[in-house]
């Protein structure tokens, strides 16, 4: 598949990951029984895999939206910018954050520092993918769909300058 300006492949094809969407999503609903939790979704990059995600859910739950930004093209710029705030009141709230992929884990650090502020009952995160990177330096999630490596993924929500993030499967760069 040539997306702007490379060559990506087929990685994690949308079975597999239909199928460990509806594994988290069991799990979840058994964690979270009478909890009401509330999903904070990262956009843009989440969209795709929140919907999917919450439909699995089956008990109380509520969901609501922010949005940062840190990466232009391949490379992560560094800076967090929030573009989006948080509209929601989360004190003593069951809180889970859902992301796409956690990469250097600088978006993460940043957010969960950010919202344990506001002292919420609890906070945990989803995320789609999960890099090496942010695994060597021992960062854990409670809910983790699949660890990879270290090189640029698209689809599934995920983009490359906006571009693939309606692509079914999850795609990977290959190298010339
Ligand atoms: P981090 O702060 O963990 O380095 O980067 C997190 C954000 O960078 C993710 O939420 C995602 O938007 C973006 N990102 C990191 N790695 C990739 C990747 O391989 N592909 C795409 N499309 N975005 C990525
Ligand atoms: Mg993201």
């Amino acid at each position: 598949m040539f997306v702007k300006d490379r060559n990506f492949k087929i990685f994690i094809h949308e079975s597999q990951i239909q199928n460990r969407i509806a594994e988290l999503g069991k799990q979840i609903c058994t964690d979270y029984a009478d909890k009401n939790p509330l999903f904070i979704v990262i956009l843009n990059g989440a969209f795709i895999f929140a919907a999917d995600l919450i439909r699995h859910i089956d008990i109380d739950s509520e969901i609501t939206f922010v949005k940062y930004s840190s990466y232009e093209g391949m490379e992560s710029t560094g800076v967090v910018d929030e573009l989006i705030g948080l509209d929601a009141d989360i004190r003593e709230r069951h809180i889970i954050i859902v992301e796409d992929i956690v990469d250097s884990g600088m978006t993460m650090r940043e957010m969960l520092d950010d919202l344990k502020k506001y002292s919420p009952a609890s906070l945990e995160v989803v995320t789609l993918l999960q890099k090496e990177k942010s695994i060597a330096i021992g960062q854990k999630f409670q809910y983790t769909a699949f660890q990879i490596g270290d090189e640029f993924v698209i689809g599934y929500g995920l983009d490359y300058d906006q571009k693939g993030r309606n692509f079914k499967d999850i795609y990977i760069v290959e190298n010339e």
